[in-house]
């Protein structure tokens, strides 16, 4: 996928929502589809890091994005539905949903795992993904075609000890990107896949091997051609599957 070249209006007219728009890989992303053309729904809990990512687009002349403060910690079945409608009010469909933001908690042994943890880890990670995607889904639908992606990661195809909540919480949206794509395969024009992107080099990684050289690590910016690819039509035929960076 590194060789694959993205057409420069890929994603001209597009809308596309991109959840943890302010930092690591959703920043990155978020960019390169404004570049793109597309304009971008920058969801996020930090308003500071999206405003960032805002500035960053209206100083390229890239479209106009749109900041969506939102924390999917606390988010309540209301906010995601008001967050449907006025997206439909406001662009009349969704053509795409980025799943990035997620929270990595403790590498702990499950035995000393805190309760309360695993429930936030599991509510960001697995819940607010499943709220955002249930309430997005009729703006998606209104679209031509959509792509709805998830973002998974290794330890949530082969459990790894200590990683707790956050590889159960990846198993969980592999499971539920497979149930969206048997579910919509054959009665919407939405694809849904999954990107496992890898070790990269954000905070995240950081936060789980702080002994790490970062350098040795890719960027978020060397998987965009990956993102890119199952965010636009040219990955019109890709359904059900994850791919990795
Ligand atoms: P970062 O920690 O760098 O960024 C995560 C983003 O999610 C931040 O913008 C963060 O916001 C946001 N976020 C976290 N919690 C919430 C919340 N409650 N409400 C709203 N937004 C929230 O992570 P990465 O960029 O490294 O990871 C992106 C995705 O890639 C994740 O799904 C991760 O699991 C996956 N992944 C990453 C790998 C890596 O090596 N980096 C490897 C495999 C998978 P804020 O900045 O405000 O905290």
């Amino acid at each position: 996928m590194e060789n694959y070249t993205p057409a420069p209006n890929l994603l001209a007219g597009k809308t596309i929502l991109v959840t943890g728009a302010g930092d690591g890989i959703g920043r990155a992303a978020a960019i390169a589809y404004a570049r793109h053309g597309a304009t971008v729904i920058l969801l996020g809990r930090t308003v500071s890091k999206l405003e960032e990512v805002y500035d960053e687009i209206v100083a390229a002349n890239h479209p106009q994005p749109v900041i969506h403060p939102m924390d999917l910690q606390k988010a309540s079945a209301e906010d995601y539905d008001v967050l449907g409608s006025s997206i439909l009010e406001q662009f009349g469909q969704l053509d795409g949903l980025l799943h990035n933001a997620a929270q990595l908690g403790p590498r702990t042994p499950v035995q000393f795992y805190p309760a309360e943890t695993w429930h936030q880890v599991m509510q960001v990670n697995v819940n607010a993904a499943f709220m955002l995607s249930r309430a997005l889904l009729p703006a998606m639908m209104a679209a031509p075609e959509a792509s709805l992606i998830f973002t998974s990661s290794s330890v949530g195809r082969q459990g790894r000890a200590y990683w707790g909540a956050y590889a159960v919480s990846k198993f969980a949206t592999e499971g539920l990107m497979q149930v969206m794509a048997d579910e919509l395969r054959s009665t919407s024009a939405i694809r849904v896949n999954c990107i496992d992107p890898g070790a990269t080099r954000t905070a995240m990684r950081k936060a789980a091997y702080p002994a790490e050289d970062p350098n040795s690590l890719r960027t978020p910016e060397d998987h965009m051609p990956l993102y890119l690819y199952l965010m636009g039509s040219d990955s019109k035929e890709v359904h059900g599957q994850t791919l990795k960076a």
